[in-house]
């Protein structure tokens, strides 16, 4: 489960009274109890992407649905694993004289750095990289071209911050201006330096980007902890000073490969028609490892397993049991169960199965996620219900299935955090989302097997039973709502002003800027563009991938023109489009 976002309201329907568990109850308990407990062993290694332990989860899962008598195949698609340094020189040379960095102490490459090989580049000091639109600008003043920029890597809440837009607070798009401005290279000072590992976002960009701290950089750029602290104090951006220094590096970074797995299970229909159609149920099997990425639990947590035995062991062993279950059920509809991996990293399981489906898209008429299901609470038992893409009368019609000692807490278009659900409902298919709740344990080494409530989840397991029944033998299922399938927008700063209407594809793809869809009335809509189109030029800008445009959106402003290209196949297709802002 990715980041979190508050639940915003309840129906709620209680009841109380604890029946003692049926025989047939108590055998599902079990089952789940062992699942869980294998796949949270520390023998597992936190599953992380791009571990073997994660390819023998995946044979568990696959074991289990075999053992059913179930048909099951394994779909593998790339990750990056590893990022690590083939080559690598770093120095600085001051009045004092020159100095070789220490990589691993004084300097590190982030994962999505360039390769570079320069000698002797100015160092330019440049406080957070940010530009307010007609305020504060850290770059007025100076010559960032062939230089190598200073910047910090966190940006703090300061008022004069407060319009920065959306998204250019992150690393990346502030990268992506550098890249754009030509610097040489990026220094990003770290608190603490960061390990060499794979990043969030693209696999590269074409600039060379290490990591600081500000000890590390020495005296290098002026008493860099006294700007920052004037900035903090004045609001204003450091004053333009002559370089004092100059930066030569020599870095080639490697990155491998891993193909990670996707379990895909079906269990027929028996409908001769219904068939045709699939019900996804859906968990992602994947984890944090030993944290290296994610983790909540602080640099101390770094290193160790994260079980992920709630986040997602569970919906990983919940979705085995409703198998055993609908099997016996012998829905009208055919059930798809897809146990991914990747989500933890970006929905990228889900999405590469979207793309490369194994079974037809189209076919595929609602799609139910389980993601942290382990959590009932005893005392106060509350589901929480996703409906994203799903029409109200349809969380309606699935809240008569809910079984009288839990509550179900359901929002129709605003479900909790990122999770795989999403994938599909940019693909236009109504989704459920079942989600227990967040607690003080969620994406550290405390997520545990002991802390999961066992008997919690056979109830979950009925209900989820119940849900997907319903769906399976319905003769009309409910159709996609574009108005639920809207997320709620979460703002970082002031407002973005364009809405351009794409609904991008988060994984890296070699061309350009891929779509999973465009959203009604929308001027992406209104151009023509359609799902699977590559977007690669926007006005002036080349674009390589989602930031690339985040940050092309960012220099217009609504009722300009401006020239979009795209590759549709092998065809190059081209519109002019007048943007609108954001209702
Ligand atoms: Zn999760």
């Amino acid at each position: 489960m990715r980041s979190w976002m508050p639940f915003l309201s309840a129906a709620a329907l209680v009841a109380s009274a604890q029946a003692p568990a049926s025989k047939a109850d108590l055998a599902a308990e079990q089952r789940l109890r062992r699942d869980v407990a294998f796949l949270a062993a520390p023998e597992l290694k936190g599953r992380g992407n791009g571990y073997p332990e994660l390819d023998e989860a995946a044979r568990r899962v696959q074991g289990e649905l075999k053992a059913l008598g179930l048909q099951t195949q394994i779909q593998r698609f790339p990750f990056i694993a590893r990022v690590v340094r083939e080559r690598q020189e770093a120095v600085v040379a001051a009045e004092g004289g020159t100095r070789s960095l220490v990589w691993g102490k004084d300097i590190e490459a982030l994962g999505l750095s360039g390769d570079a090989d320069f000698k002797a580049k100015p160092l330019v000091f440049a406080g957070y990289g940010v530009q307010v639109p007609g305020g504060y600008d850290d770059f007025a003043g100076l010559d960032l071209k062939d230089r190598v920029v200073v910047i910090a890597r966190a940006v703090p809440d300061l008022d004069v911050f407060a319009h920065l837009p959306r998204g250019e607070r992150g690393l990346l798009a502030r990268l992506k201006k550098l890249e754009t401005a030509k610097a040489a290279g990026v220094i990003v000072l770290e608190d603490a330096l960061r390990p060499l590992q794979r990043e969030e976002g693209p696999v590269k960009v074409d600039l060379p980007v290490v990591g600081m701290t500000i000890e590390g950089l020495g005296g290098a750029c002026g008493d860099v902890a006294a700007r920052f602290k004037a900035i903090k104090e004045t609001g204003k951006p450091a004053a333009p000073e002559a370089a004092a220094a100059a930066f030569s590096l020599d870095l080639k970074l490697r990155r491998d490969e891993a193909q990670i797995p996707n379990v895909v299970t079906v269990i027929p229909g028996r409908d001769p028609k219904l068939r045709k159609e699939f019900i996804v149920l859906g968990a992602h099997m994947d984890h944090l490892g030993l944290g290296e990425r994610h983790s909540m639990g602080g640099a101390e947590a770094r290193g160790q397993i994260h079980p992920g035995a709630d986040d997602n062991a569970s919906g990983t062993a919940l979705v085995v049991e409703l198998a055993r279950e609908l099997k016996k059920a012998k829905p009208r509809r055919s059930i798809l169960l897809l146990h991914f991996a990747g989500e933890e990293e970006g929905l990228l399981g889900s999405q590469y199965w979207v793309q490369h489906p194994t079974h037809p898209l189209e076919a595929v008429k609602f799609m139910l996620n389980f993601d942290m299901v382990g959590r009932l609470d005893a005392k106060a038992p509350k589901l929480m219900m996703g409906g994203l893409g799903a029409p109200k009368s349809a969380v309606e019609a699935a809240q008569k299935f809910v079984p009288r000692d839990f509550s179900v807490s359901a929002d129709v278009g605003a479900s909790v955090g990122g999770s795989d659900h999403m994938s599909f409902s940019q693909a236009r298919i109504p989704t459920f989302f079942f989600f227990t709740g967040i607690h003080g344990e969620y994406h550290r080494p405390t997520d545990t097997a002991d802390r999961i409530n066992y008997p919690g989840m056979v109830k979950l397991a009925a209900f989820g039973k119940a849900v997907t029944l319903d769906l399976a033998n319905a003769d009309i299922l409910p159709a996609f709502d574009p108005e639920t399938a809207k997320l709620p927008s979460r703002g970082d700063g002031g407002p973005m002003r364009i809405a351009f209407g794409t609904i991008p594809d988060y994984a890296d793809n070699p061309k350009g800027f891929r779509i999973n869809g465009v959203s009604q009335g929308g001027t992406a809509e209104a151009i023509g563009l359609q799902p699977g189109d590559i977007l690669i030029q926007f006005g002036d800008k080349t674009l390589k991938n989602v930031y690339d445009f985040m940050g092309a959106l960012g220099a217009y402003k609504p009722g300009d023109k401006v020239v979009v290209q795209w590759l549709r196949g092998d065809r190059l297709m081209k519109a002019e489009a007048t943007l609108k802002g954001r209702s």
